[in-house]
């Protein structure tokens, strides 16, 4: 691969194993590392990490030697290690911390689908991963073999799909859809596209990242006979990109995959600019066009990975204007109890007036545009488009205030609590008799 100048990593216990195990991703999955013995042998655990992997009902354990070998061993505050070795402040709650904290059980009509936007529905389909990052924000049912999915739960997930049009998008996730057997994958590949109504698919897997040998030729010959299929994954610290992932992405990309890129924002981990420019670019140099950056979720076990939002704010503001627009991802806040992904970064409206707007650029430099004095609306009866809008109630949001189908959005209890007089106005009773207020009727004091 042309300008492939990232490095190859193992570590040197696994120095013997004969390259063919090491390039086959089975013999990757049947060799991670879970307990204290097997991390003894590749790196020093400190103290506050033996505690953790001692401790009971601990989320589950389980790093791929070639995601392990990336691990600096001498350095306990290691980027990839903080991310998949648990340390005490893992079994520490918190408050504010909740299990499901995006309110995706609320939002599931059958197992496994959580179908929270209008057009567009996330499709758990195992709850098995490569390896188990300590911040997942699905832990309280991924790594548990018990809480997998069967044949009859995917029959009743494809069964919803096939009867609710509104659903054009689908996105497979889990745990990662990448370590199913691979004829299930397809099996389930196959049934979407049946579905006349489903324009894309969309996978999420941090497989390539944990263990990049999942990307063989078959993997890619299958996939690409359902295009169009789109891929994010998920990297978050530069030490995580090597040559065998670039190369991964490379054949994921010439199967005509889309890659993009979801990064979560960890403390101590890539809450830095800097950190974040050399990942982003490292990120296009593969074809991987960074996606979103999530604020860590509210989750039991990932207090201690939480940075202000305003960290967010802050990288984006180091991003934006500083490098190649296609570097630059959303950041997002997942909001709790199942808001959805809220965007969010740097301001750069600075002042409006009825004609101008005053803006600035990532240098500071302030600028004004001024606006046409005479603009012809958009005319919604002769396109085509506005006219064949159909929506479920309800679902046009805040685009329907400036649509000006609705006056506002009232918070639940808003009416109960704001009628308080009954449904009459009286802001003034005389006598019995109830008159209404007017200026010039004489009523005023
Ligand atoms: C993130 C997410 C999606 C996809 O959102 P996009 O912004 O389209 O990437 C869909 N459903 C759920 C429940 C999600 O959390």
């Amino acid at each position: 691969m042309a300008h492939n100048t990232f490095s190859s990593k193992r570590a040197p216990i696994f120095k013997d194993v004969p390259d063919e195990k090491w390039n086959d991703w089975r013999w990757q999955l049947s060799n991670r590392l879970n307990s204290i013995e097997d991390f003894d042998k590749v790196l020093k655990l400190t103290d506050s990490e033996r505690e953790a992997l001692s401790s009971k009902g601990l989320f589950r354990v389980d790093i791929t030697p070639y995601f392990v070998s990336l691990i600096d061993p001498e350095d306990p505050n290691d980027p990839v290690r903080k991310q998949v070795i648990p340390t005490a402040g893992e079994i520490n709650s918190f408050t504010g911390m909740m299990e499901d904290s995006l309110a995706e059980d609320r939002h599931s009509p059958v197992p496994g689908l959580v179908h929270r936007y209008p057009d567009r529905v996330l499709m758990l389909v195992t709850t098995q991963c490569g390896s188990y990052c300590r911040y997942c924000t699905r832990s309280r049912i991924v790594g548990d073999p018990n809480e997998n999915f069967s044949r009859a739960e995917f029959e009743l997930q494809l069964e919803y799909l096939r009867r609710t049009p509104q659903v054009r998008d689908v996105l497979l996730s889990g745990g990662d859809p990448l370590v199913l057997a691979p004829r299930i994958l397809e099996y389930l590949l196959q049934r979407l596209r049946e579905i006349p109504h489903i324009e894309i698919v969309r996978i999420g897997s941090r497989l390539p990242v944990f263990m990049p040998m999942r990307v063989t030729d078959e993997l890619c010959d299958m996939l690409q006979k359902y295009h169009p299929l789109w891929m994010n994954i998920h990297v978050n610290h530069p030490n995580e990109i090597t040559a065998e992932l670039a190369e991964a992405c490379d054949k994921l990309t010439r199967a005509g995959i889309p890659l993009g890129n979801q990064s979560v924002l960890l403390a101590g981990i890539n809450d830095c600019v800097y950190t974040q420019r050399r990942l982003v670019h490292d990120l296009v140099r593969m074809r991987v066009r960074p996606y979103y950056l999530y604020q860590c979720d509210l989750v039991e076990g990932a207090g201690h990975f939480r940075t202000p939002v305003a960290k967010g704010i802050e990288i984006i503001e180091g991003l934006r204007g500083h490098t190649s627009g296609y570097s630059v991802p959303t950041f997002v806040v997942d909001a709790p109890g199942g808001g959805g992904k809220i965007p969010l970064g740097p301001n750069y409206l600075l002042s409006s007036s009825d004609h101008n707007v005053v803006l600035r650029n990532y240098e500071g430099f302030i600028t004004t545009y001024e606006e046409p004095l005479s603009y012809k609306a958009h005319d919604p009866k002769t396109c085509k488009y506005c006219r064949n809008q159909t929506q479920e109630p309800g679902q046009k949001g805040v685009l329907g205030l400036l649509e000006s189908d609705e006056m506002f959005i009232k918070p639940e209890g808003f009416d109960e609590l704001h009628n308080r007089g009954g449904g009459v106005h009286r802001l003034r009773e005389r006598n019995d008799k109830w008159k209404p207020l007017g200026i010039g009727s004489g009523e005023e004091e």
